[in-house]
């Protein structure tokens, strides 16, 4: 990542990022809100370094900020009406570390409302586009965030991965994003989706960097007592032959095959580079996507339980009593997407249908776990879709919301199971739209996981050469 210093100054690095995010905000929409007050935090890093102080490892990095973590800079208003204007009176954990070292946000990024979605279609600030055809979705549920990477805006982008929404616009955008372990990074400040599986994560250009951003992030924060105890600095990374596992029932005729004929290459080269290919049956991943959209809901219901027009954001004034404001606000706040979870949420929580429902999911949920550890005794990595397309048409799939979810097949299991996953670009179809694909390891693997895209990164660089 280029950083400021004597020679390069924090200003002329967020000028450059500032200008770049104008100049694409009107095509690809990628931001909810540009901070021009950056320049006058890369004027005071300039001081520092003038000073010969120590400014950071990210010192006057530009980057861009999902617009579901709160900070005192601008409003955090996780792309829904009902939070519109709320400005926070506390800052995310992950930016306070970020800002700590150095980095300048230059602007918050578009996302699905609440983050639900798969597209970025779900913004009420309207859709952002893709970065390589403007007719197609960036994918999301953080859209903004990969495109600013794509388009070169910034070097890194933050985002959160419920079920997907990292790697999934990662891979729509051809960059790389990592949605580490459960509990890796803190939660700490980020507008709550699904609580057990929501993880922060990041985009950048390449392996090396996320590696960097992890090694900042990550760690235990009292603030959060789901984070893990530190372990990414010290855990192992192994050199040498890797076993990597395919799932065999992820190649079927319901995946494009262009990313069908990508895993193929994939595998070849890295049979090629020494690595060994272990197939998988993993029967239990076909009930994936039910589990997670009839637990993900249930906690949606939960944790959006709280906008009531109160004590965030937008309150409707049509209401004579106080259920009608609660009831107003929450008609006229949320988009149709979050009411829809809402709506799902509280059913499967319902005492007449808990036991059909939600009970089933959570069991189904262990199998899954299970099911991904026996696969790790047996191979190191697993190599995989991220999902069964490339970006597809801007209102293809928004007033569907069954064959949206189908989106998410191969993304949300690991969300179930709290695994790394890290999406990597393998080029692009025959429309020029990019391809993704994504590792995944088991629980704490992150840095082996990075290490391990590092190489995949040079072997693919050179099957290109
Ligand atoms: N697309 C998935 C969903 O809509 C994942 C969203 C996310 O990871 N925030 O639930």
């Amino acid at each position: 990542m280029k950083t400021a210093s004597k020679e390069i100054s924090a200003v002329s690095l967020v000028e450059e990022a500032l200008e770049k995010a104008h100049r694409y905000q009107k095509e690809y929409q990628p931001f909810t809100w540009i901070n021009d007050h950056a320049i006058e935090q890369a004027r005071e890093i300039d001081n520092r370094i003038a000073k010969g102080e120590n400014v950071g490892r990210l010192a006057g990095v530009p980057y861009a900020l999902k617009d579901n973590f709160l900070s005192s800079q601008g409003e955090t208003t996780a792309s829904a009406h009902i939070l519109e204007s709320f400005t926070s009176p506390v800052t995310a954990t992950a930016v306070a570390k970020l800002e700590s070292e150095g980095a300048i946000m230059i602007g918050r990024t578009n996302l699905d409302a609440f983050a639900h979605g798969s597209s970025t279609e779900n913004s009420y600030y309207g859709p952002t586009k893709n970065s390589k055809d403007t007719e197609c979705v960036a994918g999301g549920s953080s859209g903004g965030s990969a495109v600013a990477v794509a388009l070169d805006i910034v070097e890194f982008a933050t985002g959160t991965d419920t079920g997907g929404s990292i790697r999934q616009p990662a891979s729509f955008n051809g960059v790389f994003g990592l949605k580490p372990t459960y509990g890796a990074i803190s939660r700490y400040g980020v507008v709550a989706m699904a609580s057990s599986t929501d993880c922060v994560g990041f985009f950048t250009k390449t392996a090396a960097d996320l590696n960097l951003l992890m090694e900042v992030c990550s760690g235990q924060d009292a603030k959060d007592l789901t984070t893990l105890p530190d372990y990414y600095a010290t855990s192992p990374v192994k050199s040498g032959s890797k076993k990597i596992g395919i799932i065999k029932d992820f190649d079927n005729d319901a995946i494009d095959s262009e990313i069908r004929t990508a895993m193929k290459t994939e595998i070849i080269a890295l049979e090629k580079a020494g690595h060994e290919i272990v197939l998988l049956d993993m029967p239990a991943l076909k009930y994936a996507l039910a589990a997670y959209y009839i637990i993900v809901p249930a906690e949606v219901a939960s944790n959006l339980s709280r906008h009531d027009g109160i004590r965030y954001g937008f309150r409707s004034n049509s209401s004579s009593s106080l259920g009608e404001l609660y009831q107003n606000t929450r008609n006229e706040g949320f988009m149709p997407e979050n009411k829809r979870r809402i709506m799902i949420g509280n059913f499967v929580l319902s005492s007449g249908f808990y036991d059909a429902y939600y009970l089933k999911a959570a069991k189904a949920r262990t199998l899954i776990i299970e099911e991904y550890q026996k696969a790790f005794s047996m191979c190191d990595f697993i190599l995989a879709p991220v999902s069964p397309n490339p970006a597809f048409k801007l209102g293809e799939k928004v007033n569907d919301p069954v064959s949206m979810y189908l989106e998410d097949v191969m993304s949300v299991p690991l969300n179930l199971a709290g695994l790394p996953g890290l999406a990597i670009p393998v080029g692009k179809n025959a429309q020029g739209l990019d391809l993704g694909l994504q590792l995944v390891g088991p629980r704490r693997s992150d840095r082996a996981l990075i290490g391990f895209a590092e190489e995949l990164e040079t072997i693919n660089q050179q099957e290109k050469a």
